[in-house]
């Protein structure tokens, strides 16, 4: 299992800061962080912690079983950011 972020990431980069495992990203200094409408989770990083759920103001991260209807296809995005 992992977290996944949806379309609604703002990118203000607090998940970041709040992930245990560093397995969020583009960070805010990485390259190519502005060709991205917003952040991913790498699955095999993601320890089910759900630390970056709390300091999320736009409500954009689940569980996988979680992810709203209509946006399973972040959950392919999330991974692909890392393929
Ligand atoms: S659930 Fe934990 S490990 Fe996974 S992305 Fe969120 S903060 Fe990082
Ligand atoms: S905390 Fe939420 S809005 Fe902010 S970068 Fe992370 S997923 Fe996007």
């Amino acid at each position: 299992m992992a977290y996944v972020i949806t379309d609604d990431c703002t990118k203000d980069f607090h998940c970041v800061e709040a992930c245990p495992t560093d397995c969020i990203h583009p960070k805010e200094d990485e390259a190519g962080v502005e060709a991205v409408n917003q952040l991913f989770v790498d699955p095999d990083g993601c320890i089910d912690c759900g630390a970056c759920v709390p300091v999320c103001p736009s409500n954009s991260i689940f569980p996988v079983e979680e992810v709203p209807a209509g946006k399973e296809s972040f959950i392919e995005l999330n991974k692909a950011h890392y393929n």
